[in-house]
């Protein structure tokens, strides 16, 4: 058995290394268990060009990078690994992975959320096989080639726009004759040449599982009710994102989208387990914003810990009320 850490963070996005840096900086020594894939979806974009302090805009892998140098160079500590089950029942609280078991005073959840997904069965068996969710990953795959984005918010008009710069054509189907993504998203998308758009139309199915690659994609409209086939040879689900919070069903108080419910700060339901992030976050989800959170979730794991009687080796330590 580890000995006791004072506070785990699990999760590897800005929220969860604003965390790991400021409880790093106030002599905490965090212990980061990254999640897999580590870096959360900042590791899926390009140019972030939002993030206060770089005036032209800073490569989300490198923001990534650098925050988890800046934490480290504080005394956070990184590691590898995919939480496999929590116990918050009782403090010390328990984190495990597929290899080891971590005991903590404090958590700090920041798992974010995760990409989602249409549910055809064709889409699951030729996801990677010409189905992504993910343009800047798999983009490149796409050169002179026809493909279809799906999905009528920021991130489908996004996907749209970045995957111009290798597909001949893209096509946008949407399920409604109204985008929601922004007003200047939808400007730049609308405007441009090499992007088109199926309103008011739903995928039937992704062709063909068969061959075990994409070739086109059937729609319907929804209005007309008449089926047709795309021919492509992507498929681009931008349809949005769930969050990561099925190993804390029935331990946490989540709301009706499995968001963690916080209040007074990051604070959950649970005394002492504290989340930030997109995991906690259905309306703003900005890297920004998932950061300031993080901070605040490293000051209120903080405050809390000050607030802990302990005995010598930390365990059997009574929780005071948080409010
Ligand atoms: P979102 O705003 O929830 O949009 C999801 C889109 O997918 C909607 O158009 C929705 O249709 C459609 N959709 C959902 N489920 C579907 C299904 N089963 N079948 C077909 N279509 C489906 O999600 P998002 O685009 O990922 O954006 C999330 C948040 O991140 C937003 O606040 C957004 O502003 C922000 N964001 C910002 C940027 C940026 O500023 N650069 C980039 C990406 C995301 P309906 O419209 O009919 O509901």
């Amino acid at each position: 058995m580890n000995q006791t850490e004072e506070i785990i963070i699990v999760g590897s996005g800005p929220a969860g290394l604003t965390a790991a840096l400021y409880s790093a900086r106030a002599n905490l020594s965090p212990l980061l268990i990254e999640g897999i894939p580590a870096g959360g979806q900042l590791m899926l974009t390009t140019m972030v060009e939002n993030w206060p302090g770089y005036r032209d805009g800073i490569m989300g892998p490198e923001l990534i990078e650098t925050l988890r140098a800046q934490a480290e160079r504080f005394g956070s500590r990184t590691v590898m690994g995919q939480v496999q089950r929590f116990d918050l029942s009782e403090t010390p609280y328990i984190v495990e992975t597929s290899d080891m078991r971590y005991e903590a005073r404090a958590l700090i959840i920041s798992t974010g959320a995760s990409a989602r997904l249409l549910g055809l069965p064709s889409e699951r068996v030729l996801m990677g096989h010409g189905v992504s969710t993910c343009a800047t990953c798999d983009g490149y795959f796409f050169k002179e080639k026809p493909i279809a984005v799906v999905g009528g918010g920021d991130s489908a008009m996004e996907e749209a726009l970045f995957l111009t710069k290798f597909a001949s054509r893209v096509t946008v189907v949407h399920r409604r004759d109204t985008l929601r993504a922004s007003k200047i998203m939808q400007d730049k998308a609308l405007a441009h040449a090499r992007i088109t758009f199926e309103w008011s139309s739903i995928v039937e199915d992704i062709r063909d599982a068969d061959q075990g690659m994409v070739t086109g994609v059937v729609v319907r409209n929804t209005k007309t009710n008449v089926a047709k086939e795309l021919s492509v040879d992507g498929v681009f689900v931008a349809i949005g994102h769930t969050p990561n919070t099925d190993l804390l069903v029935g331990q946490l108080d989540l709301d009706d989208h499995g968001y963690i419910r916080t209040r007074s700060g990051t604070r959950t339901s649970q005394l002492g387990v504290f989340a930030c992030g997109d995991v906690q976050d259905p309306v703003y989800r900005q890297a920004v914003t998932a950061a300031g959170s993080g901070c605040m979730a490293a000051i209120d794991a903080e405050r809390y810990l000050e607030g802990l009687p302990m005995d010598a080796t930390g365990k059997g330590a009574e929780v005071r009320s948080a409010d």
